[in-house]
């Protein structure tokens, strides 16, 4: 039979490698019309009179041109603003999803072991088993969710990760690793280890200024959290080595010309967005003690612009349904991993946002 006779399915089935076969794509649910509390963006726009200079700033973008490919002018404003030392060399993403690829691109594969904490962001684990790397996941602990570091010290000895990934904090669970076993882990690991910063602005903590300590070590941020998630707009930071090797497989204009103009834009105005993470680790506080008065949730302390909530009774995705019925779109974790049954991801919304996802909890688990 020609090619051309054997149906599109067939085909592919045939061709596409097995463990790309095998994945599921990740999943974005339809928000139209409701509340979104389900992906972990800032709430907050920006005042008239900074979208108005926003858009005399894009007039002047030439985007008849490339856009610059190294993206000078904005590393120069990265660095000022984050307090990036100048001996250290930065990666610009497509989003830190583009970093996260480059990395698992440059260091996994196959015959390559790729390590992460487990529940921790999906991605890792996507992208490592697409490039045919041996994932090897170690439990948190089941109860706080701090690691376990016997465990994973353990797992580092016994698989000699080329990658380790580390959310700090992680999502989905909000929390902050102790420090001391994030230095055990960059001791003992023989590869590198990537502190995937995604959260700073409500964590406020950062190994940025240990890369000096630790070869090994390479700090990722972004500004999607912060404020400008339809940028897509990651950093890595590090060694000129490590930035070096990943830069050669970066495509060579990943980031477009409005998006770099965009963020030394916003970087001029960067206590704009320091205020508004400041009001989201606020409200933050707020909701998470609201929560806690519905006897039927548990909900775990955080460090994130999201929490982290157990149906203690069971129900949780029939909880989520009720509540997308009454226009509040949050992130259901249950099957997602072990640790995660009957949970729910809420993001820190404005606080009439959280008003409103309180109102439709108390009318679906009854008044708290
Ligand atoms: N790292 C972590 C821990 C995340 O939770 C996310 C987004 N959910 C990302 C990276 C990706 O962020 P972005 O691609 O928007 O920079």
């Amino acid at each position: 039979m020609a090619e051309r006779d054997i149906p599109a399915s067939s085909l592919a089935q045939r061709l596409v490698r097995e463990p790309v076969r095998a994945l599921s794509a990740y999943h974005v649910a339809d928000s139209d019309g409701l509340i979104k509390l389900d992906a972990m963006e800032n709430p907050y726009g920006w005042p008239e009179g900074m979208l108005d200079d926003w858009l005399v700033r894009l007039r002047s973008v030439p985007v008849n041109r490339y856009p610059d490919a190294g993206g000078r002018a904005l590393k120069t404003a990265l660095r000022e603003k984050l307090g990036i030392a100048p001996r250290f060399e930065l990666l610009l993403g497509n989003g830190s999803d583009e970093i996260i690829q480059l990395l698992v691109l440059c260091l996994g594969g196959p015959g390559r072991v790729v390590m992460a904490p487990n529940p921790t962001f999906v991605m890792y684990s996507m992208l490592s088993t697409a490039m045919g790397a041996e994932f090897v996941s170690v439990p948190l602990d089941d109860d706080t969710f701090a690691l376990d570091r016997d465990a994973m010290l353990e797992a580092i000895e016994r698989h000699q990760p080329a990658l380790t990934f580390l959310a700090y904090p992680n999502n989905p669970t909000g929390n902050l690793f102790e420090l001391r076993d994030v230095e055990a882990i960059l001791e003992a690991s023989p590869g590198l280890v990537v502190l995937d910063e995604a959260y700073e602005p409500f964590a406020r903590k950062t190994f940025l200024h240990r890369l000096d300590e630790f070869p090994n070590l390479l700090v990722m941020r972004t500004l999607s959290k912060l404020g400008l998630a339809g940028l897509r707009l990651g950093l890595a930071v590090g060694d000129a080595a490590w930035i070096g090797e990943l830069d050669k497989l970066r495509l060579p204009y990943n980031i477009n010309a409005l998006s770099q103009a965009t963020a030394e834009f916003a970087l001029a105005h960067y206590p704009v967005f320091e205020e508004q993470a400041a009001s989201i680790r606020a409200e933050r506080a707020r909701l998470h003690q609201a929560l806690s008065r519905f006897a039927a949730l548990r909900v775990w302390p955080s460090e994130a612009n999201f929490l982290l909530v157990r149906v203690e009774g069971g129900g949780a995705r029939a909880l989520a349904e009720a509540l997308k019925a009454r226009g509040v779109l949050i992130r259901v974790l249950d099957g997602s991993a072990p640790a995660l049954a009957q949970c729910l991801r809420v993001s820190v919304g404005t606080p009439e946002e959280n008003a409103a996802l309180l109102a439709a909890l108390e009318v679906c688990l009854g008044a708290a």
